[in-house]
């Protein structure tokens, strides 16, 4: 018979191995182990402490104080609205891990062996496939976008007018759609806050605190529910929405690439992700897996003439997949691999010379929310 650990492991989605068994024996005693297995599955549902108390068949005095410190050590996610706390299971991704290393401050200063171990086992887990096997869909369930600075928005595919970060823009069907524009993500939230990149700490924790790369850390942005959380706990900066645009600006300058929930509505985070960590874009590089994040509907267009060959795409596109071409002879150009190019924007945005610009080339259209996309992008799981 399956362990409660086991039990739990299935709730969250993730492959049972002996890693998975270490990393949730040292996250949770035996006795939050059984608080967890009240849920269904994690974020299926939202319980107060006395429906879990009702559960267990135990005294909401004693199952509160459980519930409120494994709230606060990034265990289990807490929500409040109008004065009633209600709880929720994290899955690993997105969820434990993001909160849990976002939160590394608090967590190797009261446990660090338990942060390193668990830095340790999921990089194990994470090297046999794991993580990019268990979430990797036809329906994935996070989207690259693109700044719309470098967006040509000509569906004639002629030259147009680049457009500013937060500019406002028409939105006419087939051109830039409202879930496509950095703006409207931000403007639509209540609340939106920062957090320290849990891909990048991760790395820096696991690589015995020095980070692996000199991007920057923290970018990692929350919306609404979220972002109460973050805020709560203390590991989450309030951002006004000014100041969020310019996180994002930042990000995109210094070569990250935007990525958010594939759903057209309200979205809860907005990552900004490298190429050496993040879950997604080393899964796509490690293991050749494209199935962890959707493109954008854009693609990068090159115009020979305008460009200086000053070779700053090929170094910052996070796919590796710009080339110099026909070198020293009058053919030289840029030439981009399509086939591997996930349309985040990067090379545009800086490219100097104005010689890179992103064209709608697809126009997919993801989910409304969060649950469509849970549901459409396990049904579309291969595990
Ligand atoms: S690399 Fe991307 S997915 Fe990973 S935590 Fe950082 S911002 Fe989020
Ligand atoms: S960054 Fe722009 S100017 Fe420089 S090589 Fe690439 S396309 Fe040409
Ligand atoms: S070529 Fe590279 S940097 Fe440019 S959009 Fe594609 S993946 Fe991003």
């Amino acid at each position: 018979m399956a362990s409660n650990y086991e039990r739990i492991a299935k709730k969250m989605g993730s492959p049972w191995s002996e890693e998975m068994e270490k990393i949730l024996k040292t996250l949770y005693t035996s006795e939050e182990a059984e608080i967890l297995l009240v849920f269904n599955g994690a974020y299926m549902d939202r319980f107060t402490a006395q429906k879990i108390a009702k559960k267990l068949k135990r005294s909401v005095d004693e199952i509160r104080p459980l519930l409120k410190e494994m709230s606060r050590t990034q265990r289990l996610f807490s929500a409040t609205k109008n004065d009633v706390t209600t709880y929720s299971m994290f899955p690993l991704i997105p969820g434990l891990f993001e909160l849990y290393f976002a939160n590394h401050k608090r967590a190797l200063a009261e446990e660090e062996d338990v942060v390193k171990l668990f830095a340790e086992e999921y990089e194990k887990y994470y090297d046999q496939g794991y993580v990019v096997n268990s979430m990797s869909s036809s329906y994935p369930f996070m989207r690259v976008f693109v700044d719309q600075e470098v967006i040509n928005d000509t569906v004639s595919r002629e030259k147009g007018t680049l457009l500013r970060v937060n500019e406002e823009v028409d939105v006419i069907k087939n051109k830039i759609l409202p879930f496509e524009q950095v703006k409207t993500l931000v403007e639509k939230s209540h609340r939106v806050s920062v957090m320290d990149c849990a891909c990048r700490t991760h790395m820096k924790i696991h690589n015995d605190g020095v980070p692996v790369n000199d991007y920057p850390v923290n970018v990692c942005m929350n919306f609404n529910t979220f972002a109460d959380y973050c805020i709560e706990q203390g590991f989450g900066r309030e951002l006004t929405k000014e100041e969020a645009l310019k996180t994002l600006t930042g990000a995109a300058e210094a070569g990250l690439v935007h990525t958010t929930q594939n759903i057209t509505e309200k979205t809860s985070f907005i990552c900004n992700c490298d190429r050496d960590c993040c879950i997604m874009l080393r899964g796509i590089r490690q293991f050749d897996n494209p199935g962890m994040v959707a493109t954008s509907n854009f693609l990068p267009e090159y115009t020979k003439e305008n460009c200086i060959f000053c070779l700053k795409c090929t170094e910052i596109c996070p796919m590796e997949v710009i080339e110099l071409v026909d070198e020293e002879s009058e053919d030289q150009r840029i030439s981009i691999n399509t086939d591997r190019c996930i349309g985040c924007g990067v090379c545009a945005y800086n490219c100097p010379e104005e010689a890179l610009s992103m064209v709608k080339r697809y126009d997919r259209i993801p989910v409304e929310n969060m649950m469509e996309a849970m549901m459409k992008t396990i049904e579309g799981r291969k595990n």
